[in-house]
């Protein structure tokens, strides 16, 4: 395996900047999720990586060797995608086999790793089978093979799991993160699903419009987004954004949210302290509140009226009005309020998170 950089990597495809000067790190066997919204570049990024797009401006290297202008086959990657393409007329073995086959790969190599890669995925009952006589979820183990005997410096894989049904989806992606472990592979993977993107990667890339918004990993894209964007896109329901004025009160800084006043202390406030703006964009997730029981430790807190209440099951997620604003809050399954109810909202003083009100950037993480 190898690791792989970008840098400085730019493409235009005319009036249209789909990548906008992303530069990349990619260590030796990391998994590294490119995250974002349809259209954002993601899998522009990846195409060039693989040599399906010029590059407009940039370079990538591949271990030791520069790749940028060299054509996919020359670049010792292998990809998956979400349509696994294979061929219907083969078997399981021969689809597996044929990319070596055309490498004239000898043939006692071929059924050694054909053989290896159908153990790791569980295929060793299948491969004499067609496409057609096989599930959803075989068929991409069946692509995933088809990428493993290659034994490549790289596997690209553009949204391998988005054709197959959410249990499936599941299964899957809890395989592809053994594979990953058992096979010490460099994955750089496409999705538009946190999920995903949380449970797989040791890195995250989140990107927007074609530009790299925040490279970290699953707990700081959580817990220190760099901006709102990646804030809200991240977490379900998304973090709760609200923005206020600031306030001294007592000696104390205060955000006032539509006339009620929240305390502030510790970094927050240190941090608002020296911005010494007059208003903020707070946020903070809907568990770092708690509804009518004071925080440990203690918040601060604001009053709030319960518009709406959804039983998920294993928690309930209670809609609220803090005056104009919006908050939504997770409580446990056991929350017994109703709509109509008016509550206190106790905030973690240690997970809100602030932002300028104009560039939307952290105030604390950035
Ligand atoms: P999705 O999840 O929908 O695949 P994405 O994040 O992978 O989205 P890209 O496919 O990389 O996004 O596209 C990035 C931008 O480049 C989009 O605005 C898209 O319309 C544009 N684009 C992509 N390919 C081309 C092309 N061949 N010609 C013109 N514009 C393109």
């Amino acid at each position: 395996m190898a690791s792989v950089q970008l840098d400085h990597v730019s493409k235009r495809f005319g009036a249209v900047a789909a990548v906008q000067d992303v530069t990349l790190d990619i260590a030796d066997q990391e998994f590294l999720v490119l995250l974002g919204p349809s259209g954002c570049g993601k899998t522009t990024t990846l195409r060039m990586v693989a040599g399906l797009e010029e590059l407009t401006e940039g370079r990538i290297q591949i271990g030791d060797r520069d790749v940028s202008h060299l054509p996919p086959k020359d670049r010792d990657i292998a990809m998956v995608f979400q349509n696994y393409a294979l061929y219907p007329h083969m078997t399981v073995y021969e689809n597996m086999a044929f990319g070596l086959k055309l490498h004239r790969t000898p043939k006692a190599e071929i059924d050694r790793r054909v053989k290896e890669a159908a153990a790791i995925l569980g295929l060793e009952g299948l491969l004499t089978r067609r496409p057609k006589e096989l599930s959803g979820g075989q068929r991409q183990r069946v692509a995933l093979g088809r990428a493993i005997v290659r034994e490549p410096k790289a596997f690209l894989m553009d949204e391998p799991l988005s054709n197959l049904d959410a249990k499936l989806r599941t299964q899957t992606r809890v395989e592809l993160k053994r594979l990953h472990q058992r096979l010490g592979a460099t994955i750089i993977y496409v999705t538009h699903d946190q999920t995903e993107a949380m449970t797989l990667g040791t890195r995250i890339v989140v990107m927007k419009d074609g530009v790299v918004q925040q490279v970290d990993t699953p707990e700081g894209i959580y817990h220190r987004p760099a901006n709102v964007f990646v804030a809200t896109f991240v977490g379900t329901p998304a973090m709760n954004i609200v923005d206020a004025t600031i306030e001294r009160h007592q000696g104390q800084l205060a955000a006032v949210i539509d006339g009620q006043k929240l305390l502030l202390s510790g970094p927050l406030a240190a941090a608002l302290e020296s911005w010494g703006r007059p208003t903020v964009r707070l946020g903070i997730r809907p568990e770092d509140i708690s509804v009518g029981v004071p925080s440990d430790p203690p918040g601060p807190s604001v009053d709030a009226v319960v518009r709406l209440v959804e039983p998920m099951g294993h928690e309930n997620l209670v809609y609220t009005d803090v005056g104009s604003a919006n908050v939504v809050v997770r409580t446990g399954n056991d929350w017994t309020g109703g709509v109509g109810d008016r509550v206190t909202l106790y905030w973690n003083p240690q997970r809100i998170h602030a932002f300028d009100p104009e560039s939307e950037r952290s105030l604390l993480f950035s």
